[in-house]
């Protein structure tokens, strides 16, 4: 592991950006992030939804996105590695994307080794096993000939079908309760215990912030929940001396 700058090595995790058009200042807080906090780090891990929506990867050259992986190029070409895992919202992101913004896609959830400990990182929206219906449309969505089907359209065609999608989904929210949306207790557990009880979990998706302390099986293991940016940036550091939170002024 290499120092960078005189700082200990570390790693960084951020999810749940929701970057648009419509919030310039996330869009500007989160490159002033990348220019100046995640280039220190060795490695740059997006548990997902960096993009409010991704309606396929045709869509890299609009000037929002250019913007955003242009900076991410560079802040792989300064040294930082750059790791990806789709979210509910940027799941259709894939190679022409990935190569533009030289960031690699890992598969959800990955085990990864850091510092002396076993990390393992998801987005988290499949641990909300208790949302049925949403569970029915991952399942959908993420099948190769949905995908192959929906990318045949034209792009607009596709924007407008994820927004209209966007305020059904929204009402649908306002009608579920809050722990229906939380991840399920047993579907962490079932998670954890299949990946040999990793030292460390961190994932986003639900929008709350938190590290639960927990013993499965008599492992200890801290489930750490990131959150989003709306009010501020959030963002976790790993380093071989323990988890550290990092706010982001927007
Ligand atoms: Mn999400």
């Amino acid at each position: 592991m290499t120092d960078i700058g005189n700082e200990v090595s570390h790693s960084l995790f951020i999810s749940d950006l929701h970057l648009c058009a419509s919030r310039p200042a996330i869009i500007k807080a989160f490159i002033n992030f990348l220019q100046n906090t995640a280039s220190k780090a060795e490695r740059l891990y997006i548990l997902g939804d960096l993009f409010e929506y991704w309606a396929g990867d045709d869509d890299i050259d609009h000037a929002d996105h250019a913007e955003i992986i242009h900076a991410l190029k560079l802040l792989s070409e300064s040294g930082t590695k750059l790791f990806f895992i789709h979210g509910n919202r940027d799941f259709l992101i894939n190679d022409q994307f990935s190569k533009a913004a030289n960031i690699k896609i890992l598969p959800d959830p990955s085990e990864i080794n850091l510092y002396g400990k076993r990390v393992l990182i998801s987005h988290g929206d499949n641990l909300c096993t208790d949302d049925k219906d949403y569970q029915a449309f991952r399942k959908q969505v993420r099948m190769a000939t949905w995908q192959a089907e929906f990318l045949s359209h034209p792009l607009n065609a596709r924007k407008s079908q994820i927004e209209s999608l966007r305020l059904q989904s929204e009402h649908a929210k306002s009608n579920k309760s809050q722990k229906i949306m939380d991840v399920n207790n047993e579907a962490v557990f079932a998670m954890m215990r299949q990946h040999q009880y990793p030292q460390i979990f961190i994932h986003g998706h639900t929008h709350r912030p938190n590290n639960h302390r927990m013993i499965i099986d008599e492992h200890l293991c801290q489930r750490i929940v990131l959150g989003d940016w709306y009010e501020h940036g959030s963002c976790i550091r790993l380093d071989e001396t323990g988890l550290y939170n990092q706010f982001i002024t927007i």
